[in-house]
């Protein structure tokens, strides 16, 4: 058995993973992909998701209370569940 080595191309498709304890989820690869391009650690990153409607974002906002990074829409919608206060 002396076949070439073929190596089960790892799919680099990017997940969306948590970047430390309490902090933002984002797309996270092992490879470079186009929804990837930054790296980051030992893989790259893309768009933050936000913990509230899981949506790819540019940015993320930290909330305190409940402690989620949420996009702008959730944030004014938590918001105003709240009572605005
Ligand atoms: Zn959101």
């Amino acid at each position: 058995m002396n076949s070439p080595a073929v190596h089960h191309a790892a799919s680099p498709k990017p997940v969306v993973r948590q970047m430390w304890g309490g902090g933002p989820l984002r797309r996270w690869s092992l490879a470079k992909t186009t929804q990837t391009p930054l790296g980051y650690s030992r893989g790259f990153v893309g768009a933050y998701v936000c913990d509230e409607c899981l949506a790819p974002c540019e940015g993320v906002y930290q909330l305190r209370e409940p402690h989620k990074w949420v996009c702008g829409a959730c944030k004014r919608k938590l918001a105003l569940a709240r009572g605005g206060r």
